[in-house]
């Protein structure tokens, strides 16, 4: 399918599925797909790494924020994360991570730093970018607007399962309010809280697969931009 040059911010709570369905797009569609979610969570294990998170949420803002003027994080190979040379792309996916992650996310500082970063990769255009804030901060003329939400455990067991498959052992309970607590802190902060934006398409996938969430994305793509599937062309004078 032809798609035009456009920006697809996909937003939603946490573990909706929001980067797997952002990365079908973009091999689907031949767009560069963006993980704003990893940059706080490589802002958060840096963090971490340098001993400037107390508990889960006392954060050292008077060496944090100096530090992002020099902060080095990135994508490289596709779309996994680096802080420097270094691959952290397992490292800022683990509980530790996820549990520090909405507080640092919550300071302006850090916010801005991340901002700049996916705008400068927005000016490409033919992005898929997924997030918190995408279609109603970072990218608020994003031609297509997706809000992703779903069943708390039926998000939880999704996150669940993947950690189980990288060889962890998380308790599901843990898990569950783990994501429940993330979704509290990331509606409710002053900067860029979660919210729908007014223009995004919902999609509720508590009880889709996956083939079905790309059958729902084509047909939107397809009524919105009026784009007519090749292969229909081809089909229609046989008839
Ligand atoms: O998407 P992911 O769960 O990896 O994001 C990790 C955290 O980063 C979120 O819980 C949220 O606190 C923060 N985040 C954000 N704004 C975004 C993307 C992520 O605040 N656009």
């Amino acid at each position: 399918m032809n798609v035009p040059d456009i920006i697809i911010a996909i937003d939603g709570y946490s573990s909706t599925g929001k980067s797997t369905f952002a990365k079908l797009i973009s091999q689907a569609f031949g767009f560069l797909y963006l993980d704003s979610g990893a940059l706080y969570r490589g802002v958060t294990f840096f963090a971490l790494e340098n001993g400037m998170i107390e508990g889960t949420d006392r954060i050292d803002l008077g060496r944090l924020i100096p530090a992002l003027e020099t902060l080095d994080i990135h994508f490289e190979e596709g779309s996994k994360t680096f802080l420097g040379k270094r691959c952290i792309e397992d490292r800022i996916r683990t509980l530790e991570v996820s549990s520090s992650v909405s507080p640092i996310a919550a300071v302006p500082e850090v916010r801005a730093y991340v901002d700049r970063r996916l705008r400068e990769f927005g000016e490409r255009g033919r992005i898929v970018m997924d997030g918190r804030d995408i279609g109603t901060t970072v990218f608020p003329n994003a031609q297509l607007k997706i809000f992703m939400v779903a069943d708390d455990q039926v998000r939880a067991q999704r996150r669940y399962d993947e950690m189980v498959a990288k060889g962890e052992t998380p308790d599901f309970q843990e898990v569950l309010d783990n994501l429940k607590e993330r979704d509290r802190i990331d509606s409710t902060r002053e900067v860029s809280p979660l919210r729908q934006a007014e223009d995004a398409f919902v999609l509720d996938n508590s009880d889709m697969t996956l083939h079905e969430e790309v059958v729902w994305i084509r047909g939107l793509i397809q009524g919105r931009f009026d784009i007519r599937e090749t292969r229909w062309l081809w089909v229609w004078p046989l008839r």
